[in-house]
């Protein structure tokens, strides 16, 4: 890729950032700023906002309603996004249902699910794993039995996030018991509102309510809820997690807790002195800072290779997920006993209204630090991830080979 400036790049950004200070409302702002978790209300606004500008699907081709940017343009795009604090969209409708509709999708289930998922009116969750298939994805036993017409598909999901507030769910499911494990499986589209289907929140060491048990019992999916052809469901996932962890480098996120990390060192004192003077963190805030650059080049490398090979995504995962807990623990080393003093409970919607706190506090660092432990797990684990590039990049044969690759 040319690296060198681009006036029209330049002018993109400046278009975007202009938008940006118009339409987004200040309110949304504060919470993502402030690291409250995301309300589905606070989502959908702005996915409205961009869905009137055409631009809340940044790489969806144009055909599917999308903005058709560049990979640069998205990651301009992004970048905006994230330093003028905008609440995230939804990673499961428009960075994964979306795509794989559109990639192994039938002509009607495009029409039935892209406009829902591209103007936010429509919320989907990811049931992937379950208690006793996470890593080992293809071991899993949620059954899909064929009834007429229909399906009938009964096990239980885990981990499920945001399946609370959730309209659809896509997930993984075993049609044919009697074959290798990622032979039999299938992928499909169930309604979460669908006779069956439960849930049980579980409530994260952030204290917040994120992720879910959902439970899958006798939910009937029509006939055209089945997504590709029976029984090929491992192919579609592999395209959906390699698309899923792409997005996990969550470079614009790390740019902006960097961000934060420098303004609090610079307020912070220590011994009398800005906490900025201090050596130590000085050298490990250069240090993260460098690792972020890297990661950004690693990411528009990616982004700008067709062929989407899962050791590139693999890369970005193992170190996108790195950095992030890296800097949010330079944050809580920052402020120190104040992380804790006024942490507020991201779960609770009314913290904003009912609080009286000064921002400098960061009364959500806390929370965001003990929920990213998790982001060494999800999307995939680290150690999966390692043992990806052992098999594909380094060419060792130690790696087992039916693991979220
Ligand atoms: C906050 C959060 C949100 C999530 N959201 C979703 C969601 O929306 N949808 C969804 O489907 N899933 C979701 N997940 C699940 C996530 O994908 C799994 O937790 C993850 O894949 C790991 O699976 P597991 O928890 O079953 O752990 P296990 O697979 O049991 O692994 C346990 C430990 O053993 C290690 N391990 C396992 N196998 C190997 C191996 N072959 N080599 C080396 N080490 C190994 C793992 O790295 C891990 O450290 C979420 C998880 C979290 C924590």
């Amino acid at each position: 890729m040319d690296f060198s400036p681009d006036p029209h790049e330049e002018a993109f950004r400046q278009e975007v950032r202009g938008f940006i200070a118009e339409s987004l409302p200040p309110e949304l702002a504060l919470r993502t700023r402030l690291d409250f978790r995301p309300r589905r209300e606070d989502m959908q606004a702005w996915n409205a906002i961009l869905y009137r500008r055409g631009w809340s699907a940044p790489s969806w081709p144009k055909e599917y309603g999308g903005a058709g940017w560049s990979p640069v343009e998205r990651h301009i795009f992004a970048d905006e996004c994230a330093s003028a604090d905008a609440p995230p969209l939804s990673v499961f409708g428009l960075q994964l249902a979306g795509p794989t509709i559109y990639t192994y999708g039938s002509d009607a289930q495009k029409r039935l699910h892209l406009p829902g998922i591209l103007s936010g009116e429509v919320f989907w969750c990811q049931g992937f794993s379950e208690p006793d298939a996470g890593s080992d994805l293809a071991s899993l036993r949620t059954r899909a039995v064929r009834d007429g017409d229909e399906w009938i598909i009964t096990g239980r999901k885990i981990w499920t996030t945001q399946a609370h507030f959730a309209d659809m769910m896509f997930c993984l499911a075993r049609t044919d018991p009697e074959v290798k494990p990622q032979r039999g499986l299938s992928f499909f589209l169930l309604d979460m509102k669908a006779p069956g289907v439960s849930f049980r929140p579980i409530v994260t060491l952030d204290r917040a309510h994120e992720v879910n048990e959902v439970t899958l019992d006798g939910v009937r999916v029509p006939g055209d809820g089945l997504v590709g052809e029976i029984n090929r469901g491992w192919d579609t996932a592999k395209f959906l997690l390699t698309h899923e962890r792409t997005f996990s480098a969550h470079v614009p996120k790390s740019r902006r807790a960097l961000k934060r990390l420098k303004a609090i060192a610079a307020r912070e004192r220590k011994d009398g002195k800005p906490l900025a003077d201090d050596p130590s963190l000085r050298r490990r805030i250069a240090e993260v800072e460098i690792e972020l650059e890297a990661l950004e080049f690693a990411v528009y490398r990616a982004l700008s290779d067709k062929s989407g090979t899962s050791t590139v995504s693999a890369i970005l995962k193992l170190r996108g997920s790195e950095l992030e807990q890296k800097l949010t623990s330079l944050i809580i080393e920052a402020l120190g006993a104040r992380a804790l003093r006024h942490w507020q409970d991201p779960s609770l919607d009314d913290a904003l209204s009912n609080t009286i706190f000064d921002p400098d506090n960061e009364p959500g660092a806390m929370g965001t630090h003990l929920f990213l432990r998790a982001a060494t797990i999800y999307s995939g684990s680290n150690e999966i991830q390692r043992n990806i590039i052992a098999r594909q990049l380094l060419g060792s044969d130690a790696a087992a080979g039916r693991s979220r690759a």
